[in-house]
């Protein structure tokens, strides 16, 4: 019991988030992306392996903070294999920014556009 408590001291459990929201994040702040170590532009976003529909959050140790990690989201170049680690609440914080446009409107007539015959 004392362990269970101890693990929801050490960090919020963050949401998960959208891997097509991560990517919307990473191609409107860095759409120049290239990799530092050979220059590719091709990148791998780990998604989680229970919902393949969310990156994968990793936990890594807070500097001088005992027992208390962060989530990091990882990017791997897909050419060297290099890894990039990227703050999960600067992501976050931007798609909660720039929520995605969902075009729910009952009424919207773009659904049925391809349907006119008679
Ligand atoms: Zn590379």
């Amino acid at each position: 019991m004392s362990e269970k408590e101890s693990s929801e001291e050490k960090s919020i459990k963050p949401l998960p988030l959208d891997i097509d929201d991560v990517i919307r994040f990473f191609e409107s702040v860095t759409p120049d992306r290239i990799c530092g170590h050979c220059d590719s532009a091709s990148f791998v976003i780990n998604a989680d392996p229970n919902s393949k529909k969310h990156a994968r959050l990793y936990a890594i140790p807070v500097f001088r903070e005992k027992n208390k990690t962060a989530p990091v989201i990882i990017v791997r170049c897909d050419n060297c294999g290099a890894v990039y680690q990227h703050g999960y609440g600067h992501i976050k914080r931007w798609i909660d920014e720039n929520p995605i446009e969902k075009f729910s409107d009952p009424e919207g007539d773009v659904e049925h556009s391809d349907r006119e015959d008679d």
